[in-house]
């Protein structure tokens, strides 16, 4: 393991302008580095190097980071490798030290894991070339598929022999341990080779290690499986494993989509004909975390489907999930009776390129037309159709993504679009229920944790630092316990605008721009000190301030840079821009970037919610923090005091008629939350009427 002494002097020593000349051909501009970025396709450079701040950004793509994330995101190395590329470029001589016994016992399970994988598929290769029955059947089955050798050995291809326990000979002969052949599936509780009589496919993860296989059995015998793969093991967990994902990374990412399709030879084919971004779910249907795992390079996604329309339909209900996550799904169907595979080599590339480009179809809007022809004009089917749609629109979690989809659908089904918006509302609300369950028990579930003393390591830090009095010491009527408080909806709307005697001013919209903007003074200015005394330093003031209502952000991004921030404070820990910009949680280093990035600028508040305009002429106020943290932090405040008043006024309408001391108790609490709320939007310069 590399030393952390080592460790400081590689990240001292990177130069982004270095590591990143490397490969992109960079110009100056004026202090700056351009070029263009290696990220996505583009004609003119978007993609900047700050050599001061040793970061890069591209304001094409959004990708950005410091000369270390470039070598992971760009070369996809690991941390160490990452590390001892930059020592290697600066001959910088790293110290290693000893790593626990039980590291490394690990780290050597799992190192000896993927020796024998790789083992496997050079003995399954070999199996292919240079025995017969691989010759005349494997080689020309491959072939029949159209497969160039360069192809077949790029993809590890291969095949099992007919005796029963071939490899597993092999393997011990050649010294490979039986219990490590037993863990990755290879071998069978009874000595013999899990795969036989079959071809190979080699599923690598994303840095291209071999992780596990799968075999197709050319017999025509109905009842042998069609394709088997290797179990679960600790380097193969299936459903955040794509087949192809280390050969179409890059591509997906320049071209900005990822294309799905069902069998691991269509990748293959796709893959042959220069169309690269493309992977299979290797055996599963689509899950969360290989969702994930292309949203890394991509939101777009398009899926191939061929076959009859009840397996479609079947397949498209696990696209809701995919909905869920954010991404832009496209469906294509292939012409009747053709895979990609078939269909590719009877059309050509340029061909199937054009068809899939043309064909493409909005997954809600194919899904929709496939419902209605199926539906016909029965009307119970019909308004089963309306609920599925409704059902797969309200997940999407992009609210004008989800009333432009609920506009259309409203057209296609011939609906009253009034009425579709309402169902869509009260299936967003169930779907917010179900979440804010899942949140409750999630929370319960840390509270048991909390609770037991075998856990409590993991109780999260308590602030207990005492600071000199800051301005605003009226702080939030903590003192006044709400009723019912704690139970605030998990993802609540703008306050309502039937509170009387408020309008919304545009400064307070949007759901999270204040957190956000605390979160970017905490990050860009939070180790700099108040003009006032010189000692209390913006986060200080800040989180003193917010500490109470740390678990009420409603995004959980700025409510972490929050909490990382209080935590250097507990732990007396400086807290700078650098802190931030070498974060290893990449949300949070991705954020610091943006912070940084000109782009972002000093836009007025609420200007970005109201316009979409980031203002470029503006200069960030670097030097001006004192004032930018208290108007921040007063933004912030009045955010969340207005969301109190508008709750505390649904409890009062709550109220039964009896309960008069109730509501005059709430009415107490209005009248302090009002006064507040009057003062920060005086001192705001904020109309409120
Ligand atoms: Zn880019």
């Amino acid at each position: 393991m590399i030393s952390e002494k080592s460790k400081q002097q590689i990240i001292d020593t990177a130069r982004v302008e270095d590591i990143v000349g490397d490969f992109v051909t960079l110009k100056r501009r004026g202090a700056n580095l351009q070029g263009l970025c290696p990220f996505h396709n583009e004609k003119t450079p978007s993609f900047n190097v700050n050599p001061a701040r040793n970061i890069y950004k591209c304001f094409g793509c959004g990708e950005g980071g410091d000369p270390i994330s470039f070598l992971m995101n760009y070369e996809q190395l690991s941390f160490p490798d990452a590390l001892r590329y930059i020592a290697k470029k600066y001959g910088i001589e790293i110290e290693e030290t000893a790593i626990s016994a039980e590291a490394m016992q690990e780290k050597q399970l799992v190192d000896s894991l993927y020796i024998i994988t790789e083992y496997a598929k050079n003995y399954y290769q070999k199996q292919l070339f240079d025995t017969d029955a691989g010759k005349s059947v494997g080689l020309s089955y491959f072939k029949s598929r159209g497969f160039r050798e360069e192809t077949i050995r790029k993809w590890g291809l291969g095949i099992t022999p007919a005796k029963k326990d071939g490899f597993t000979k092999a393997a011990t002969d050649a010294g490979y341990n039986l219990e490590l052949l037993r863990q990755l599936g290879l071998t069978n509780k009874y000595d013999s080779d899990f795969f036989r009589e079959r071809v190979m496919f080699t599923i690598r993860n994303l840095s291209g290690k071999i992780i596990a296989f799968a075999g197709r059995t050319l017999s025509k015998d109905k009842k042998t499986p069609k394709y088997i793969n290797s179990p679960e093991t600790d380097i193969y967990v299936k459903n955040k494993a794509l087949f192809g994902i280390h050969f179409a990374k890059k591509t997906v990412r320049s071209e900005d989509e990822c294309i799905m399709v069902e069998g691991y030879t269509d990748v293959i084919s796709l893959h042959q004909a220069g169309i690269e971004n493309v992977v299979a779910s290797s055996g599963t249907s689509l899950t969360v975390g290989q969702i994930n795992l292309i949203k890394r390079y991509t939101p777009n996604m398009k899926i191939l489907y061929d076959g009859d329309a009840a397996g479609i339909k079947a397949a498209l209900r696990g696209l809701d999930l995919v909905l869920e996550q954010d991404m832009n799904v496209k469906v294509v169907l292939l012409p009747d009776g053709e895979d990609p595979d078939s269909y590719l080599r009877k059309s050509g590339t340029a061909e199937f390129k054009k068809y899939i480009a043309e064909q493409a179809k909005d997954f809600i809007f194919f899904k929709t037309d496939l419902l209605l022809d199926e539906a016909g004009n029965d009307p119970v089917k019909k308004a089963a159709l309306v609920q599925d749609i409704v059902g797969s629109i309200a997940r999407i979690p992009d609210q004008i993504k989800r009333s432009f989809y609920t506009k259309e659908c409203a057209r296609v089904m011939d609906l009253p679009e009034k009425m579709l918006t309402e169902e869509v509302a009260k299936a967003v609300h169930a779907v917010l229920q179900q979440r804010k369950k899942e949140a409750e028990r999630e929370e319960r579930r840390r509270q048991n944790l909390r609770q037991n003393p075998a856990h409590q390591s993991q109780s999260p830090p308590s602030f207990t630092g005492s600071f000199p009095s800051a301005p605003f010491s009226d702080g939030f009527p903590t003192e006044e316990p709400f009723p019912g408080e704690g139970e605030m909806p998990p993802y609540p709307d703008a306050p309502g605008g039937d509170m009387p005697g408020v309008s919304q001013p545009t400064t307070v919209r949007g759901d999270t721009f204040q957190e956000k903007d605390i979160a970017r003074i905490l990050v860009c200015g939070g180790g700099k000190t108040l003009e006032k005394d010189g000692k209390v330093t913006v986060a200080q003031f800040i989180l003193q301030e917010i500490q109470d209502v740390l678990d009420n952000f409603d995004h959980p991004l700025y409510a972490k840079v929050a909490k990382e921030t209080l935590q250097l404070l507990v732990d007396k820990k400086e807290v700078n821009d650098d802190f931030f910009l070498r974060h290893k949680d990449e949300e949070i280093q991705q954020f610091a970037v943006n912070c940084y990035s000109p782009t972002y600028g000093t836009m007025s508040p609420g200007w970005y919610e109201k316009f979409e305009i980031i203002l470029n002429t503006q200069k960030v106020p670097e030097e001006n923090f004192k004032k930018d943290s208290e108007e921040g932090l007063k933004r912030f405040k009045l955010k969340k005091v207005i969301k109190m008043c508008a709750d505390n006024q649904q409890r009062m309408k709550e109220l039964d008629k009896g309960e008069v001391k109730k509501l005059i108790k709430l009415l107490k609490v209005q009248e302090k939350l009002l006064s507040m709320r009057n003062a920060l939007a005086e001192e705001l310069g904020t109309v409120v009427l």
